[in-house]
């Protein structure tokens, strides 16, 4: 079977780069077509941990990929303004889970006693670190606070798909360098049988991954495929990007800060710092959104700042004949959470399991877009949480604090308001931990909690939290600092810039 890439993007080449295994399988073969011409969206720098995973799948050695991309480590996501206080979203747990019981619940419990309880965050390790500027790698001894937390990356997105691209060149998949300039398919069933490239030669094949980014070129304009538009919910429909000389502080977390019509990202590489707003061009304009991003910056600008435009939403069948699309020509969800490359990697895997059957089979096709539905789902009810529970005054927040909810999410708000309890979804992205840290940082506060946590005798409680913080305080002053975690580890190998 011939697996044919359209698009050398950041999707692209991580789908390339995991179907490298194929090649050597001698089953398949795949191409990727790449235009030099058009180029690639050149954002998305911030990640979620499961890239590890994936980039651990790959055999890829972790100080050698984060040399090359100038990587950073990434504990979580500090958010600035939307909260009565900035809070992090950590890549960890909040305290421990006793006699079976979520810690919020002992929280809550202790609180609403009235005795000595600190904020829910100092029992977060991952928060402590990332907040005293500190990095070191997980324990792998469970018992250990040190391993309650994960990790991710800040990166320069062209350098990563650069290094994907090696990768998988490497491994036997083929590069084709030109524009595409039409899309041929069956006449009696509309699968796409080639891609005519601009020199007028054909890349034919079973099986194509639309990776082409916005323009969807196969997915989206030739086939026709259907978008489940989420503006209604998630009005930022454009963003500014800019980079910075790398002057500020090397944070372990991306920062997003609320703004007037939006909020404004900050990703620490380590060799500069990438910066931009997302914002609603219903709530402001161009030229406003740009002077407040420049009035924002911790550094000096590298170059014009890069305007882009982007609905929210996904295609309601990702796969659809023998085409799957990936990234953006599948979807798009603002990058508050860092999501998208984590939503290119599960299209991959999840994709992966359904190869060797017929590239148009209805089955596969069906139980594909039904994962990757969830977990676009998912996220946006987890984004949408963000814009709904803050108190900032303009109209772009007047007008989120009023909309209505999707059912899916306000059920589960009230839920938390009412006992604590948190309704993660089922094969969804975001676990409870990280619901409590938004809900919790965006003062959506329980009244109530679970009454089994009653049977944990309150001086006993009392305890658990002190020796826990303490344990934590402990512990985080005695890391390393960020910076020297990434001296000694991985120093940008500045040469490949
Ligand atoms: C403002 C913004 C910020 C973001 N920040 C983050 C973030 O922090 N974290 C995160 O995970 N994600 C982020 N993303 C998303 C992330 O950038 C993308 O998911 C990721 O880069 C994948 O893009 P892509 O490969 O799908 O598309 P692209 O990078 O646009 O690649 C498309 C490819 O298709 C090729 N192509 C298109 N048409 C043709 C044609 N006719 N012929 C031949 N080739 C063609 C192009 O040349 C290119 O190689 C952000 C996105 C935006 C818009």
């Amino acid at each position: 079977m011939k697996i044919v890439i359209l698009g050398g993007g950041t999707a692209g080449w991580m789908c390339a780069a995991s179907l490298s295994a194929l090649s050597a399988t001698r089953r398949f073969s795949v191409e990727l077509v790449e235009s030099d011409e058009i180029g690639t969206v050149g954002v998305g720098e911030a990640t979620l941990p499961h890239i590890k995973a994936f980039n651990d799948g790959l055999g890829i050695n972790e100080a050698e990929f984060m040399r090359r991309t100038h990587a950073t480590f990434k504990l979580g996501i500090e958010f600035a303004g939307w909260g009565r206080d900035a809070y992090i979203h950590p890549f960890g747990t909040f305290g421990q889970d006793w006699a079976g019981i979520g810690f919020q619940h002992h929280w809550t419990r202790a609180k609403q006693a009235g005795v000595p309880v600190a904020p829910i965050e100092d029992y977060s390790f991952a928060i402590a670190a990332a907040r005293a500027g500190k990095f070191a790698f997980p324990d792998t001894d469970p018992s250990s606070v040190k391993s309650t937390f994960a990790y991710a990356y800040h990166f320069d997105a062209a350098l990563y798909a650069g290094f994907m691209r090696d990768f998988a060149t490497k491994r036997g998949v083929r590069r084709t360098e030109g524009r595409v300039v039409e899309v041929q398919q069956n006449a009696e069933n509309g699968n796409v049988t080639g891609l005519k490239l601009q020199s007028g030669a054909v890349v034919t094949g079973d099986l194509f991954l639309d990776c082409s980014g916005f323009v969807s070129l196969i997915a989206g304009k030739t086939l026709n495929g259907p978008w489940e538009d989420w503006t209604q919910w998630l009005p930022c429909d454009r963003a500014f990007a800019v980079p910075t000389a790398g002057t500020g502080e090397i944070t372990p977390y991306t920062r997003a800060t609320a703004r007037e019509a939006g909020w404004q990202w900050r990703i620490p590489l380590q060799h500069r710092t990438g910066n931009g707003y997302v914002f609603s061009s219903a709530f402001t304009s161009e030229d406003r959104a740009r002077d407040v991003l420049l009035a924002n910056l911790d550094g000096a600008p590298l170059m014009e700042p890069k305007l882009l435009r982007f609905r929210a939403g996904r295609r309601t069948r990702s796969w659809s004949h023998n085409v799957v699309a990936v990234g953006l020509a599948s979807g798009f969800l603002e990058p508050l959470e860092s999501t998208s490359i984590y939503l290119v990697q599960a299209a991959i895997e999840t994709l992966r399991h359904y190869l060797g059957g017929r590239p148009d089979d209805p089955r596969a096709q069906g139980a594909f877009n039904r994962s990757v539905d969830t977990i676009y789902d998912s996220i946006r009810d987890f984004l949408i949480l963000h814009y709904r529970a803050t108190a900032r005054e303009e109209p772009l927040w007047q007008h989120v604090r009023d909309m209505a909810l999707p059912d899916s999410l306000l059920g589960r708000i009230e839920m938390f308001r009412h006992r604590g309890y948190i309704e993660a979804y089922r094969n969804g992205l975001f676990s409870p931990p990280s619901w409590l840290a938004v809900y919790m940082g965006q003062d959506v506060v329980p009244t109530g909690y679970d009454r089994m946590a009653d049977a944990l005798p309150m001086d006993l409680l009392v305890e658990k939290l002190d020796m826990l913080r303490t344990r934590i305080r402990d512990q985080v002053a005695a890391l390393p600092t960020h910076e020297a975690t990434l001296a000694s580890f991985a120093p940008a190998r500045m040469e490949v810039a």
